[in-house]
């Protein structure tokens, strides 16, 4: 299925310049939503995470299916001061910014293996935080998975070497 055609592409969203790449019309499309969850299902299924750890807010709305497809648990990553126990916090640079992303202290349990997923890697600065949570949490990151990459801005190079799986690329 060609997701890109279903992707909508938004010119000079958030600022001049810039297209945003937006999913909300692959959600609303019950056969693209379906094969994006189980193509991502298939890619990442024998790296056999624990664990699919998704990022607020749109990480959500493919991590907790993926996690369900693959037969394991969600843990959510979400921005400052929304968790209700002790988290672990990093700042990170964004594409438009910068920002604060948290995880409960006792997410993770030591050695679980995670996979990070998202819905699009840009610079990569919020994948590779989260990468850091994980791991300051005692969890093991043995991948990565997003809808789209825009593999211009280059941000798998700040990853750890772990497979990257993507589905869409500009
Ligand atoms: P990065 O940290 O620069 O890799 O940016 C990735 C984060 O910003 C992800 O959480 C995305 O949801 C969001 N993001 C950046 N650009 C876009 C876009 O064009 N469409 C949708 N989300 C985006």
């Amino acid at each position: 299925m060609d997701l890109k055609s279903i992707v909508r592409d938004i010119p000079n969203f958030p600022q001049p310049d810039i297209v945003f790449r937006d999913i909300t019309t692959l959600l609303k499309n019950p056969r693209a939503l379906r094969y994006t969850v189980d193509t991502m299902g298939d890619r990442c299924g024998e790296l056999a995470p624990d664990y699919v750890l998704g990022m607020e807010s749109r990480g959500f709305l493919f991590g907790v299916p993926l996690a369900c497809q693959l037969g394991a648990g969600f843990i959510p990553v979400r921005k400052s001061g929304k968790l209700p126990a002790p988290v672990y916090s990093i700042e990170y640079e964004l594409e438009y910014g910068t920002d604060r992303l948290e995880i409960h202290q006792d997410a993770i349990e030591p050695g679980s293996r995670v996979l990070i997923v998202d819905d699009l890697i840009a610079t990569g600065g919020t994948a590779a935080a989260t990468a850091q949570l994980v791991q300051q949490a005692g969890g093991e990151t043995i991948g990565f998975g997003f809808i789209v990459e825009l593999a211009a801005l280059g941000g798998r190079e700040k990853l750890p070497s772990v497979p990257i799986i993507s589905l869409v690329e500009y």
